[in-house]
């Protein structure tokens, strides 16, 4: 999914433009990336120059940020000059792809508090269980592992709703 453009969609500008991208990447640890950029778009009646930034770090407890660092309106003429021979982002082929892709995202969330939510508790220790991957199709696992080897089989309709999120 392409988070920036559902970021900026989100600040309800369209014919995005991007002016000025500079990208920084961390050379030591988990090489977490930060991004710069200016964009200029319409924005209502009028048109709007804003820098965002965007940061993005990875390790064991990936995330992400976004913020709109500043924002200034500018004429129609400038905006014309400026994204002159530039592409525009949002696209509505890149619109259709983003609200597919906010759709699948949605549906794999639906189905996984499904599944989550006929998780069984462990026959031995009693922990709510989870479903793991395993050689037929997944299986109830505990979080107690390795301590407490306590699992289950899925049941149909917990089967189905696995297979449909991991195939
Ligand atoms: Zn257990």
């Amino acid at each position: 999914m392409d988070v920036l453009l559902r970021d900026y969609i989100d600040l309800g500008i369209s014919e995005i433009v991007v002016i000025e991208s500079a990208n920084r990447e961390e050379v030591t640890g988990f090489q977490d990336q930060h991004l710069a950029q200016t964009v200029i778009a319409r924005k209502g009646a009028g048109f709007v120059k804003l820098k965002a930034r965007e940061d993005r770090w990875f390790g064991p407890r990936p995330g992400r940020t976004f913020a709109v660092i500043s924002q200034q309106e500018i004429t129609e003429y400038d905006y014309k000059v400026a994204a002159n021979g530039k592409e525009i982002m949002d696209t509505a082929e890149a619109r259709q792809q983003l609200r597919q892709d906010i759709a699948n995202y949605e549906r794999r969330l639906e189905l996984e508090d499904r599944l989550d939510g006929m998780a069984p508790k462990c026959p031995k220790c009693g922990k709510t269980m989870y479903a793991n991957p395993g050689k037929f199709g997944g299986f109830w696992a505990c979080p107690g592992y390795p301590d407490c080897d306590g699992r289950g089989s899925l049941s149909p309709e917990a089967r189905r709703l696995y297979r449909e999120l991991h195939g």
